[in-house]
């Protein structure tokens, strides 16, 4: 059985033959017709725990036996206050803030998605400022090569030319960088330390040619996923940033809605880079798939700011602070916490690495293998020693995608990841629950997915 040519379901690709998923157990989800697969990237990067995870569906069930929903214009709810506490008393770990009790915390906003959590931190950022009473700041700058989702302003965001092109005339002139993306832009004459602290000096240029005064925020994905493959930023980059967003006061907005959530290592991705913006979004594993939700974390002063100013913030998502997917996020939260698993992500991303690099050792079309956590990314080239990229002509993704399922593996293949039109990479998102045998299998399973096929 497979979803058929008189389905009435409006697919993403209609040309697809998708076969139908009916069941799910730990790292593995089975079709109609019995075929098991492994998931190697969590979907996209969202299934942290598994499927049907016996604490976690206990919880949701839990919560729609007592209230699954209540309007959040009319009520608050246990849940969505629970998971708000703890995430804000993570930003306030991850801030260093432990001995400072007057400053008011982190204040979360619940959303459904990582769309929505940004297109949220959008117009926190504008508020924030008119609070302010600087109306004229109204950019947001952004990076090339980033995600940040498909609603209009986060897509205005987004330097993703192959999901924008159509829209173009639709969507915010907003300016962009390039990202911090050693493979490609570091030169042979400086060291990482060199490239960061050049690559984020062009923040700085982008803010002299449109004026600070014209500026609200800065948004970046601190660990760059689904556009660019796993790629970290190089030396000093993000104190950097921070530094140059401060003297321009321009705020920081951290997209983790996938580098977040325990996804790379640390709760959030930015505990690693020493710095704390001002804004962090979350999704994806913050639910892990068993509720759609987001979460966008805004630093008190921002909330203080705005209700001091206006009495509340002006925006608002049936959905917001829903009491079962809140309800999923804690209980997510809890599971992670209880089980250790960050250091089970740290361990199993460390061991994939080794394996990918001693399996794809002489391959002739990988150019680089990166990531941190259990975030790891597969650059693919048409020559490794030139490193030029793979032709977007070629289609490599959805090749390997649909090789990939034939394989019995879930990954996520990408491409445009050199320029943003050529280029491919393969992006691997295990659940935060996949054992020294999951890898192996993985592993085995790429290596056989990628062996017949053509990089030129
Ligand atoms: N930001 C990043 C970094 C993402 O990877 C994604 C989804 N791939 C989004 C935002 C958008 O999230 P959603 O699809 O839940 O709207």
């Amino acid at each position: 059985m497979n979803s058929g040519s008189k389905s009435d379901v409006f697919y993403r690709d209609p040309t697809n033959d998708y076969p139908v998923a009916v069941r799910g157990e730990g790292v593995y989800v089975y079709d109609a017709n019995g075929r098991q697969y492994l998931d190697g990237s969590g979907g996209a990067a969202i299934s942290c725990l598994g499927y049907c995870h016996p604490e976690l569906t206990s919880a949701i069930k839990n919560q729609l036996d007592s209230l699954a929903f209540a309007h959040t214009t009319a009520f608050t709810n246990q849940p969505q206050e629970q998971l708000a506490e703890r995430l804000a008393e993570r930003f306030r770990l991850a801030s260093g803030d432990e001995a400072d009790a007057t400053r008011n915390g982190a204040k979360v906003y619940f959303v459904s998605g990582g769309s929505e959590a940004n297109e949220t931190a959008i117009k926190l950022a504008r508020q924030y400022w008119v609070a302010r009473g600087c109306d004229s700041k109204q950019l947001m700058i952004s990076r090339n090569q980033s995600y940040h989702g498909n609603t209009l302003g986060a897509l205005s965001l987004a330097g993703n030319p192959g999901r924008s092109k159509l829209y173009g005339p639709l969507l915010q002139k907003w300016p962009k960088i390039d990202a911090c993306y050693a493979y490609r832009h570091q030169r042979p004459d400086e060291d990482s330390i060199a490239y960061g602290k050049r690559s984020a000096a062009t923040l700085e240029s982008a803010i002299e040619e449109h004026g600070a005064e014209n500026i609200a925020a800065f948004f970046a994905e601190t660990v760059v996923g689904a556009t660019l493959g796993a790629v970290t930023a190089s030396g000093n980059y993000f104190r950097e940033i921070r530094e140059i967003c401060d003297r321009h006061e321009i705020l920081l907005v951290l997209d983790e809605v996938m580098a977040g959530s325990g996804r790379t290592g640390s709760w959030f991705a930015f505990e690693r880079e020493g710095i704390v913006p001002d804004i962090v979004t979350l999704a994806k594993a913050l639910g892990a798939g068993y509720q759609p939700i987001g979460a966008v974390v805004a630093q008190g002063f921002i909330h203080d700011t705005i209700v001091d100013a206006f009495g509340q913030f002006a925006h608002g998502h049936t959905y917001v602070g829903h009491a079962t997917a809140t309800a999923a996020g804690l209980a997510v939260e809890s599971i992670i916490a209880q089980q250790d698993l960050l250091a089970n992500v740290n361990a199993m991303g460390t061991l994939l690495k080794k394996e990918l690099a001693a399996v794809f050792e002489d391959h002739p079309h990988i150019g680089d293998i990166r990531g941190r956590g259990l975030l790891v990314g597969i650059e693919l080239v048409k020559d490794r020693q030139s490193r030029e990229p793979v032709d977007a002509a070629l289609g490599l993704p959805e090749t390997i995608r649909r090789a990939a399922m034939d394989n019995g593996l879930i990954c996520y293949p990408g491409g445009g990841t050199a320029d943003g039109i050529n280029g491919a990479h393969i992006l691997l998102a295990p659940p935060y629950i996949y054992t020294a045998a999951h890898v192996d299998e993985l592993v085995t399973k790429l290596k056989r997915t990628l062996a017949p096929l053509s990089f030129v």
